[in-house]
């Protein structure tokens, strides 16, 4: 940043286009950039230092829980890909096909894969001969390419990061059970690093991924009332292993089919994490995974003995936190609206009247409260400073969710919401087709999930009024 430039430019207030705050906030937080082909990005250092801490997390659970990171090709031969009939429909609009090698036509096209499951069945179908070779526990971070018609930096892009689990077992049981397992992983990441409450429960048939026997979600609500599906775990029964001839031979020497799960956690989590905790400053991040959890910013630095102070600051914190000091010649106003813009969850502001105190001044991102510290209370106060820090986000999350949940009971009840009060709402389904179908047709609210935890808040359903006993969590979906 040049010199001249004071301040860090001004976002749009989220209560005046929303969107906009957004793109804003991706934008000035440096986080984005648009890549050259329409609707790629270029993932910056500073939002890929966030992503890789969430990353890490997540990693360091799939590896406990008994898995092995690979790397498979991004490429997939167009017959690999037809040989399962729902799979192959559900992601056909949105494949990048590959035609050419160097100026040569290629006798068969080949994908870019927008999701691995058939290249992984591939291989398990030559490597799986025994029960001894099983369960098989997979799991890639790798790139995936979808050709999406509307993009947003995050939440829809052409491109984007994720993880891909694929896994084979002997028993539907099994397979039942690694399903929920990881969607337990991907429920703690997001409410215990993240701060961002979820919603765990079943797909609608209609919702569910192409090709799965059953798919569980976990749902978080943003700021504005939509929900994001967060990550989702699929349980393929042995759908794919018959499509691709996967089987085994039991205890007994009988051939059997395996049954195959897989699960997902994208980039997308990154837009979940502007859209729930930002606000009109920018970008707030939680402590458990903020590249920089503190940022120290003298105050008036050209004065002898502030820089070397808040060398030794830095020094003495960076055994317990990630901190960083903005010793850059931009003045201290504009400093703590970069701060503020980045969602550093402390800023530390230090000069020659505190020195002379012996104390630092601490402020909080999320509240933007002020405190004295005296100096030698500085490491205690700052690590109970982010444990308050972290709770109060998701605390704030949760009853925003809540305030923001509604029952509703008929067609004009669910309308009203829509148009007045955005958010989820919970409504009972009779379970048909057609009912979740006129929803989406007339309000544009999806079912975004069958909630583990039940409640029977009426005795109809919410579209037909037929009885109904499955309560459903309904909203307008990113
Ligand atoms: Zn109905």
């Amino acid at each position: 940043m040049s010199k001249g430039k004071q301040f860090v430019e001004k976002v749009t207030a989220m209560e005046e286009d929303f969107a906009q705050w957004y793109t804003d906030v991706v934008k000035q937080a440096e986080l984005v950039d648009y890549g050259l082909v329409r609707g790629t990005m270029i993932i910056k250092p500073y939002g890929f230092a966030i992503w890789e801490n969430i990353k890490n997390e997540l990693d360091k659970k799939i590896k406990e829980t008994g898995h092995s990171n690979v790397a498979f090709p991004v490429f997939i031969p167009e017959s690999l890909l037809q040989k399962e009939k729902d799979h192959v429909e559900g992601f056909a609009p949105e494949v990048a096909w590959i035609t050419h090698g160097g100026d040569e036509e290629l006798a068969e096209r080949l994908a870019f894969r927008p999701t691995s499951e058939v290249l992984f069945c591939d291989y398990y179908s030559k490597n799986i001969h025994s029960y001894r070779d099983l369960p098989k526990l997979y799991n890639q971070w790798a790139n995936v390419v979808r050709w999406e018609k509307t993009t947003r930096p995050f939440l829809r892009s052409s491109e984007f990061h994720w993880q891909e689990g694929h896994t084979a077992h002997a028993t539907y049981e099994e397979a039942a059970e690694e399903t929920d397992k990881m969607l337990d992983q991907y429920a703690d990441v997001i409410e215990n690093y993240m701060a961002i409450p979820v919603i765990k429960g079943r797909k609608t048939e209609s919702e569910k991924f192409a090709g799965a026997e059953y798919t569980i979600t976990v749902e978080c609500m943003m700021h504005d009332g939509r929900a994001l599906q967060a990550g989702t775990s699929h349980h393929f029964g042995s759908g794919f292993a018959e499509a691709f001839d996967i089987t085994y031979l039991d205890k007994e020497g009988k051939s059997q089919f395996v049954h195959q799960t897989s699960w997902g956690f994208s980039t997308r989590v990154m837009g979940a994490l502007i859209m729930v905790h930002g606000d009109n400053r920018g970008l707030v991040v939680p402590p458990k995974i903020a590249p920089t959890q503190v940022m120290i910013v003298p105050i008036a630095q050209h004065k002898e003995g502030v820089l070397d102070k808040a060398y030794d600051v830095r020094d003495q914190l960076q055994k317990i936190v990630r901190v960083d000091i903005d010793a850059s010649d931009n003045m201290p106003g504009w400093k703590f609206n970069e701060s503020e813009m980045k969602g550093y969850p402390i800023r530390l502001e230090l000069g020659p009247k505190d020195i002379e105190k012996n104390q630092v001044v601490l402020v909080r991102r999320d509240t933007g409260e002020k405190e004295f510290v005296a100096m030698d209370q500085l490491e205690k106060r700052i690590a109970a400073l982010l444990d308050e820090i972290q709770q109060n986000l998701y605390d704030t999350a949760l009853k925003h969710r809540n305030e923001k949940t509604h029952i509703v009971k008929n067609m004009d009840e669910l309308a009203h919401i829509v148009e007045e009060k955005p958010g989820f709402m919970k409504a009972m389904w009779c379970g048909s087709a057609e009912c979740e179908e006129k929803i989406k047709e007339e309000t544009q609210v999806t079912s975004r999930c069958i909630p583990f935890e039940q409640e029977k808040v009426s005795d109809t359903c919410v579209c037909c009024g037929n009885t109904a006993d499955t309560l459903v969590y309904w909203a307008k979906a990113y």
